[in-house]
């Protein structure tokens, strides 16, 4: 259950792709990864993109583009092309590709050019590499983690695959407690949030500008991505996207004990 608590994916597609993932649901974590992998993987970037696509998981030429343009195989050793979550080290994964794409696609409005956003729980640095290429050269992505493994993690994996993305300061990488945000270069235009909240933290909506967009996982045993919009006025509203199953939001400590 701990393999699977962990994997960060979108219950709807479990549901609606494979009902034999359920049948093993909570006892086989590698059954239930070799079935995801079997739906949209191939073998190489562009075909995992494009399967995808295929499946109805985005639709924006946008998105294709910035996921293209970011090789998973960079920043993860094996069967990088699977739609799956992957194992990265000092208790965290890399999301599964589909969700991801359900993350770029959520927010691309407010990935335009020269848009500045915030990766809470960047983990790989993948999708932090993915939302740079969105915003272009006049934006900027701030990824933080609290694991200064995996911040250094994720500038590795950066440097191999898109150097000019750190040499330009388009992605900047920092260490800190994500509940709290980064107030140092707020406010964003959007927020993800790669780990499961127990509830909202304030401090990214008050980070948030008007208009603006947080797509965060929410809850402890059920978990929602929820889309937190807020309006030119200020006004904040709420909705709940699709079930999933993400690595917690918590303690540095707690994740490194794998409590
Ligand atoms: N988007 C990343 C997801 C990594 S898994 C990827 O696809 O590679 C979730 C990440 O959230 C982990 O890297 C974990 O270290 C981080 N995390 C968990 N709690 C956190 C917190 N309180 N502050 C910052 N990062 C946190």
């Amino acid at each position: 259950m701990r393999l699977l608590a962990g994997s960060n994916v979108s219950l709807e597609l479990i549901k609606h792709f494979s009902f034999s993932i359920i049948d093993n649901f909570g006892t086989n974590a590698r059954t239930y990864s070799s079935r995801m992998a079997w739906f949209c993987s191939a073998n190489s970037n562009s075909g995992l993109v494009s399967n995808l696509k295929r499946a109805g998981i985005f639709q924006s030429e946008r998105v294709e583009q910035a996921m293209k343009s970011v090789d998973r195989g960079k920043y993860v050793k094996y069967d990088p092309y699977r739609d799956s979550p992957q194992q990265i080290g000092y208790g965290a994964t890399i999301s599964a590709p589909h969700m991801h794409a359900h993350a770029l696609e959520n927010l691309s409005p407010f990935l335009r050019p020269g848009m500045k956003v915030l990766d809470v729980g960047c983990g790989s640095g993948y999708l932090t590499a993915c939302l740079a290429e969105m915003v272009g050269p006049e934006g900027k992505v701030i990824g933080l983690d609290h694991i200064p493994q995996l911040v250094n993690l994720a500038k590795d994996n950066v440097m191999n695959d898109r150097p000019e993305l750190l040499e330009s300061q388009r992605v900047v990488f920092v260490l800190g407690d994500g509940r709290k945000g980064y107030p140092e270069e707020a406010p964003y235009d959007c927020i993800h949030v790669g780990a499961a909240a127990e509830k909202l933290p304030q401090d990214l909506v008050d980070q948030l500008k008007s208009p603006g967009r947080i797509f965060i996982p929410v809850g402890n045993h059920n978990q929602y991505i929820y889309q937190i919009d807020k309006d030119s006025d200020g006004n904040v509203t709420k909705k709940s996207l699709m079930g999933v199953m993400y690595v917690p939001l918590t303690d540095a400590q707690k994740q490194l004990r794998g409590d």
